[in-house]
């Protein structure tokens, strides 16, 4: 018998903040000879209840992958809520397993334009410190939404990101009166915006985040003729209402 090559191991919790209200940021130490290419994501359950899993992608550099690796979590259910009480060094029974998925990220494309809905984003996070961290040649592009400006995941990291050589174009969907002061661009990502802004005919994009924004875009992208293997699509679930 061969061993898996994904063999489930116990995750050690370093360190967890809050990123945004209701976006918790779990650091755990690495098992040994851990690495990812960004864009994949780890498999997690609890001891006790070993046949609920849930998928989290992974969000830290993959230059730190053999010391610790970081997930971003929405408490959005029963699972990442108990995930949001862990503490740091208690036992807890969480196990994990992966990395897993082919939608992924080399840095081998000339332009990659990522297109995300609220932690959609977070595989992209990876991806542009890929590329911070030398491992990428390719031009990056964010392209990121989230209902108000609060709820940006990693803006404080936004001018990080730009001095790395990545663009980044932050949407609100839901302005109101507490979001005023707000004077980017708002409403939903549409294919027409996106492809404006990527004003490349040969970019290819990286789409994140719930299923029918994902697949609108998809669909959007390819009638205007981007080509199908330049959309590269990673859906979360149906959970559109909330954007
Ligand atoms: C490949 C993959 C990678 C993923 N990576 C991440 C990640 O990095 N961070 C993350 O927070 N989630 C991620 N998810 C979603 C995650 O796996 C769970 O579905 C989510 O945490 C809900 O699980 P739950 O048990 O807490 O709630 P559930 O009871 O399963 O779901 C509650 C509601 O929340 C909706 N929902 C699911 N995901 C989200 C979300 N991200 N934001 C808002 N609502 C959501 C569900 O559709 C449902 O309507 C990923 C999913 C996939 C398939």
């Amino acid at each position: 018998m061969t061993a898996s090559v994904h063999p489930t191991f116990t995750p050690r919790l370093l360190s967890v903040r809050d990123e945004v209200p209701g976006v918790r940021v779990f650091r755990f130490a690495s098992p040994p000879a851990f690495a990812f290419v960004p864009g994949q994501f780890l498999m997690f359950h609890f001891a006790d209840d070993p046949k609920t899993w849930r998928a989290y992608s992974l969000c830290s550099a993959p230059g730190c992958a053999a010391e610790y690796f970081e997930v971003a979590v929405g408490m959005v259910g029963a699972f990442s809520e108990r995930l949001g009480r862990l503490t740091p060094d208690a036992e807890a029974g969480l196990c994990a397993r992966g990395p897993f998925g082919r939608w992924t990220y080399d840095g081998s494309a000339e332009h990659a334009v990522l297109v995300s809905g609220g932690t959609g984003i977070t595989p992209f996070r990876a991806m542009v410190l890929l590329k911070a961290g030398g491992g990428a040649a390719g031009r990056l592009t964010v392209c990121c939404s989230a209902r108000t400006p609060e709820l940006l995941l990693f803006r404080s990291e936004y001018a990080d990101w730009q001095k790395a050589g990545a663009g980044v174009v932050a949407r609100i969907t839901r302005p109101d009166e507490s979001t005023r002061r707000w004077k980017g661009p708002v409403g939903r990502w549409t294919a027409p915006d996106i492809a404006a802004i990527a004003a490349d005919p040969a970019a290819v994009y990286y789409l994140c985040g719930p299923n029918k924004m994902v697949a609108d875009l998809r669909e959007g992208l390819q009638a205007a003729g981007t080509p199908p293997e330049n959309v590269r699509t990673e859906k979360w679930g149906d959970y559109s209402d909330l954007f």
